[in-house]
């Protein structure tokens, strides 16, 4: 793999574990995560990946764009709770409108690097831009606390990780959205 290109964004976000047993992962708590996508040039094409005319691997315009809007204005200062957290409920009495990112599973770092990954591969896809087809995503690196982080990448075909569809389930939600400020879930019912 000749090239990388990487983009880190910053966001502030609350999360809780259910299947913690330390009380400390069970109370909701707050961190400065970054949220970094991961390219690299494609060399899989029939004629090599070479550098555009600008001599840049990809001009990422909107998809970047998107990203960071997705970063900083929907996952930023939501609270990323399994889609069972029994606080939701008494939250969304008290506040309607509550800023909520829901999971299949705990919102672990694992977990969140994983769906990251697929919301960023959903909002490639949705994008026109030919010059994208250059590069492929890598995966997504999330940094949690300035000791503790966790890189996601996808398989080298480019599949995604069985034990991440596992976690999944027939769940469905936000992940699998293009639509930046998407925060649907629906549960499967294996969930
Ligand atoms: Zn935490």
């Amino acid at each position: 793999m000749s090239l990388q290109l990487k983009f880190r964004y910053r966001f502030e976000a609350a999360h809780r574990f259910l299947a913690a047993h330390a009380p400390s992962c069970r109370t909701p708590h707050g961190h400065t995560w970054y949220a970094t996508a991961i390219f690299r040039l494609r060399t899989d094409i029939e004629s090599e990946a070479k550098l555009d005319e600008g001599a840049m691997a990809a001009e990422f315009g909107s998809l970047k764009k998107n990203w960071k809007a997705f970063i900083t204005e929907t996952a930023d200062h939501s609270y990323l709770h399994h889609h069972a957290d029994p606080i939701i409920k008494t939250l969304l009495q008290d506040n309607p409108g509550a800023r909520l990112l829901a999971f299949p599973t705990d919102p672990t770092t694992e977990m969140i690097s994983g769906l990251f990954a697929l919301k960023l591969t959903a909002m490639q896809k949705a994008e026109t831009n030919p010059a994208l087809k250059n590069v492929e995503l890598v995966g997504v690196h999330i940094q949690e606390t300035p000791t503790n982080s966790i890189t996601f990448k996808f398989e080298k075909n480019g599949a995604t990780p069985k034990w991440l569809l596992d976690k999944i389930g027939d769940a469905q939600g936000w992940w699998s959205q293009p639509n930046v400020a998407d925060r649907s879930f629906i549960r499967g019912t294996s969930s």
